[in-house]
């Protein structure tokens, strides 16, 4: 924290790390941020966690791209093995024309020999929306198909996929901050106090104020210290768990008659389908006494108000969407959606992956969720691109993709802001799928490990280096400004995507993002009565809004749902074990996520100073009895192996761990945690299975 006699000026925008979506005020002095304080935006009410506060100079970090490179002709292979001190050995720096020209011409060349499907892309979730929408329009419009995706294929599609099915929306029904109204809480596969730490300081003071917390999560997470039950089920049993709970509101008839009738549909059929999952029969199943069970889904059922938060613990499995239907199940048969203190809330990862996906960045949906298999909606978009039709065939998701480039059908690639050398499950396999590619352009705003395997790299801005909009967990579209320039040549991401249109033949013409922005509005109806000016004006405003001076709706669906008939749908789910178990060979449980101090794949945060000093080491967490039976100590380094491959890693003691599992934090290249995991699929949401492999677990012998 700084001297404010000390800047030259303040700068408002959001965070750009997780999709709370704090407001901040940046102080800026010789054209670089000094500190930032947290503003009074929507969801954050003054607030910032430690890496809103201190995880922004990244942003000046001597890594930065400041010029275009083109590969060399003589360099040594595409791989992990750029240093970026030494970048000189394998790429050479060109004007932008230069790389422009490269990088379109490259794609070019391609769809001649093998025609557009050659070309896909990912876009990326820490991009503002205008961003993501011009990615999408771009592969859509420029190459006829749509086989562009993002990070939410990882992140909470499942979670998607199953609102969508079952209430007609793909987004949160309430606002977190509504919790303040709610009598009950359950927070389920989710580690807000880490993960959406800002949010978490709302779920205590809840707590504080009477509110019962239920959280269930395999691991104890933080919140357990303000829970008045914590739940930690046997990894991948969420399905039975639920079923469990929801058996007991059946049995003992605490379900809302009323709202199920007014509501609702197939509820006989859930209702039949829940008798065989009594809690006797599912504790063993699940790890939990009966009688807790039971006290749980009293608690939730019989509350005046209850909401239901949940997190990446829930989406990655390959049942995912089953676990999502359950909690929806859940909260309509006791009728809590659509009222103050109710609602269903999955919390989104990125800053900005509820905007993506709402901008199109999916490769099913063009903008607000409309599918690119309906003529009509495909004519409209063409219509306001001033484009002839592309194809009404769903695309390729993340992992898909990389797997076409396996089997030959996608040669080339535009990746901007994504990194899948360290998101992407089974890393081996997504690694040699970027370095088989003839033609792949990456544009970030450092040398990723993406990046080492590109034919061409475009330096881009950081988020505090541009203006455009963002949308958060709640559905609060925020405007972010620019308070410092990109560092040399460096450009905003819309500005070389809309370069690249126009180097392909598209003929695009945008001056500034708020024309993006105009045109997003023409083509998706949740930003009706939302404009760029009341933006820069209000700071935020919640889809949807039902005026111009409406600030937007916290509670949707509070008298029907968006679905044909208006009602939400009971889809009933059945126990699908994780894909692959522990066995003799690999007996232990691997499961994955983020730390506090660190962000996805750490190519921000540890180039971040004081979160890289506070977490500078690669480290994985086991029970404090799973050292001892190692003989492992805490520090020492330890060898995970999967089927997928291996890691060698720094453990840590961690009481709140099961004894079977280890927890794996994927930030670290130098221990990637996705060389472990299992690119197993949800067959709905095509999510990968981050939260469940078998893995062994062995001391490294002292030399
Ligand atoms: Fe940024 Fe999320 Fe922390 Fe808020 S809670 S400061 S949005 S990382």
């Amino acid at each position: 924290v700084g001297d404010s006699a000390d800047i030259d000026r303040e700068v408002t925008s959001i965070c750009p790390f997780c999709g709370v979506g704090c407001q901040v005020s940046l102080k800026v002095k010789d054209d670089k941020v000094k500190y930032v304080e947290g503003i009074n935006g929507p969801a954050n009410e003054g607030r910032l966690c430690v890496k809103g506060r201190f995880g922004f100079d990244y942003i000046h970090h001597p890594h930065r791209l400041t010029k275009p490179l083109i590969r060399r002709d003589d360099a040594p292979g595409k791989g992990l093995n750029v240093d970026p001190a030494n970048w000189q050995a394998h790429f050479r720096e060109a004007t932008w024309d230069e790389a422009l020209d490269a990088a379109a011409g490259g794609w070019t060349a391609l769809t001649e020999r093998h025609g557009g499907r050659a070309i896909a892309g990912f876009g990326s979730a820490k991009c503002t929306n205008e961003e993501a929408y011009l990615f999408q329009k771009l592969i859509r419009q420029g190459f006829g198909h749509n086989n562009v995706d993002h990070c939410t294929r990882l992140c909470h599609a499942s979670s998607v996929a199953a609102l969508l099915e079952n209430v007609g929306s793909g987004a949160v029904t309430a606002t977190f901050n509504e919790i303040e109204h709610a009598d009950v809480a359950i927070v389920i596969g989710a580690n807000p106090v880490e993960n959406h730490p800002v949010a978490a300081t709302y779920f205590k003071q809840f707590t504080k104020r009477g509110g019962k917390l239920i959280v269930m999560d395999p691991r104890g997470v933080g919140l357990r210290r303000f829970a008045t039950h914590m739940l930690k089920f046997r990894p991948g049993a969420d399905v039975a768990m639920l079923n469990a709970i929801m058996a007991t509101i059946v049995e003992e008839e605490l379900y809302d008659r009323q709202y199920i009738a007014a509501y609702t549909e197939n509820w006989e059929a859930e209702r039949a389908h829940l008798a065989a999952f009594s809690p006797e029969k599912m504790a063993e199943v699940c790890g939990i006494p009966a009688e807790e069970l039971r006290a749980v889904a009293r608690e939730f059922a019989t509350a005046r108000a209850g909401m239901i938060f949940w997190g990446m613990g829930i989406s990655q499995h390959i049942h995912g969407t089953d676990n999502s239907r359950c909690l929806i199940s859940l909260a309509l048969m006791c009728g809590h959606v659509g009222r103050p203190g109710t609602g269903l809330h999955p919390l989104r990862g990125q800053n900005n992956v509820q905007g993506a996906s709402d901008a199109g960045l999916i490769p099913m949906f063009l903008p607000d969720y409309q599918t690119v298999t309906d003529d009509r909606i495909r004519g409209h978009f063409a219509k306001i691109w001033g484009a002839s039709d592309f194809s009404a065939e769903k695309g390729l998701t993340v992992t898909e993709i990389l797997d076409a480039v396996h089997a030959g059908q996608v040669r080339g690639m535009y990746i901007l802001g994504e990194n899948p050398a360290m998101s992407d499950p089974d890393l081996t396999h997504a690694r040699e799928a970027l370095a088989k590619l003839e033609h792949l352009v990456v544009q970030d705003i450092f040398l990723t490990e993406t990046a080492n395997y590109a034919d061409v790299i475009l330096p881009a801005s950081a988020f505090y280096e541009k203006d455009g909009t963002v949308t958060n967990t709640n559905r609060q579209v925020q405007i972010g400004r620019a308070a410092v320039a990109p560092p040399g040549e460096a450009r905003a991401d819309w500005a070389i995507t809309a370069a690249l249109a126009n180097r392909l033949g598209l003929n695009w013409s945008y001056a500034h993002p708020s024309e993006v922005f105009a045109e997003m509005k023409r083509g998706m109806p949740s930003l009706d009565n939302i404009t760029w000016e009341r933006l820069e004006r209000e700071g935020a405003v919640t889809y949807p809004s039902l005026s111009p001076e409406d600030p937007g709706q916290p509670i949707v669906f509070g008298s029907g749902f968006p679905r044909e008939g208006g009602r939400a749908r009971f889809t009933p789910a059945m126990v699908i074990p994780p894909a692959e178990l522990p066995d003799a060979d690999y007996p232990m449980i691997l499961t994955t996520g983020r730390q506090l101090e660190h962000w996805h794949t750490g190519s921000m945060t540890r180039r971040a100073t004081v979160l890289d000093a506070v977490e500078p080491e690669a480290n994985c967490s086991m029970h404090p009895a799973t050292l001892a039976r190692l003989g492992v100590e805490p520090g020492d380094p330890v060898r995970l192996t999967t089927r997928r491959g291996a890691i060698e890693i720094m453990a840590r003691a961690d009481r709140a761990i099961a004894e079977d599992m280890v927890f794996v934090p994927f930030a670290f290249v130098e221990a990637a945690a996705n060389i472990l995991t299992n690119p197993a699929l949800d067959p709905v949401g095509k999510i990968p299975e981050f939260k469940f492999a078998a893995v062994k677990v062995e001391k490294i012998k002292d030399n």
